[in-house]
């Protein structure tokens, strides 16, 4: 048969093998009970101040540890979570986790904000501003720490309709980010036409900035854009401490990656030392 799986590149690319479906069913159906059991819980990723060196942020990033099968890639339940139709549950649970995350953090004397990854596809109606709304009332998180990443833009359908989401958003006193920018996902319609107050390079380019002057000149002018705009312009994925000075001298605000901090359980990240204070403290002694 013609329309077969097997005839059908597409359909293999989405559905995998027969083994593959059942284990995404068995996935889904899995996602409420997961977050129950704590299965399903968020690390922290600092996000780096480069002028003072300190961490000025983090971002929430969501992690599954499913005891039979190990862990689960976040892109793919994510996912799934959205075919399960789950996926303002996850969110809500995410945020919460998040909030009084930060919550604790402020509590500790750690005044930093608090990134979370919102899925684009949450932005086709008002329910999501409910949704952030209560759970910084639940948590009494404030506002103005808070940042929504809205990741794979090109999945808004309805420009206006997000844009009014977003604007709702922004009056509760939370900043916006756009994620992953720069790659196919994430365009500069979409930049353009909706209100952001962050924007995230995508790390395809930060990861070549050294070798390749294509990938500089892409983020200095995404820097220069973000400067002129008045957008924090935040590098994204930086493995090599080689290359934190380049990003300095283009005049990105912010790093995230590795170079600095893998993401961290909420332990180590109260435990977390700036490079600054590391460093005042070496020069003490
Ligand atoms: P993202 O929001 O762009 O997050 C950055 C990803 O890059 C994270 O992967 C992070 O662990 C990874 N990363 C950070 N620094 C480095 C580095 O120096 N080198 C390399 N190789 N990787 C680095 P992760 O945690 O696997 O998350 C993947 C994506 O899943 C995220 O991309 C985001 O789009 C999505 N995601 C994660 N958590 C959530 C969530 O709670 N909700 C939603 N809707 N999406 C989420
Ligand atoms: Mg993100
Ligand atoms: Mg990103
Ligand atoms: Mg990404």
């Amino acid at each position: 048969e013609e329309t077969s799986e097997a005839h059908n590149p597409i359909a293999i690319a989405e559905t995998g093998s027969e083994t593959d479906l059942l284990w995404d069913i068995s996935l889904r159906a899995r996602i409420d009970e997961a977050m129950e059991a704590g299965e399903i819980y968020c690390v922290y990723q600092p996000k780096i101040d480069l002028a003072s060196k300190s961490m000025v942020g983090v971002e929430a990033l969501v992690r599954w540890h499913d005891p039979a099968r190990g862990f689960i890639s976040p892109l793919h339940f994510i996912q799934q979570c959205e075919k399960a139709g789950r996926m303002e549950h996850l969110t809500r649970y995410v945020l919460q986790s998040a909030c009084s995350a930060g919550q604790l953090l402020h509590f500790r004397g750690r005044t930093i904000s608090m990134s979370v990854n919102i899925s684009a596809t949450l932005l086709g109606d008002m329910r999501v501003v409910g949704l952030v709304r209560n759970v910084l009332q639940a948590t009494r998180f404030d506002p103005q720490y808070l940042t929504l990443e809205i990741t794979e833009t090109a999945r808004i359908s309805d420009h206006n309709v997000a844009s009014s989401i977003l604007q709702e958003l922004r009056s509760i006193g939370v900043r916006i980010a756009m994620d992953d920018f720069g790659v196919g996902a994430a365009s500069y319609e979409a930049f353009y036409e909706l209100p952001f107050d962050e924007i995230k390079i995508d790390r395809l380019f930060i990861t070549n900035i050294a070798k390749d002057p294509k990938a500089r000149a892409i983020v200095s002018s995404i820097a220069a854009m973000g400067r002129e705009a008045r957008i924090t312009v935040v590098a994204e994925g930086l493995e090599n401490p080689q290359d934190i000075a380049l990003l300095e001298h283009v005049g990105c605000q912010q790093v995230q990656g590795f170079a600095f901090s893998r993401p961290l359980s909420l332990s180590n990240l109260l435990e977390y030392q700036d490079f600054t204070s590391d460093r005042a403290i070496a020069n003490m002694v």
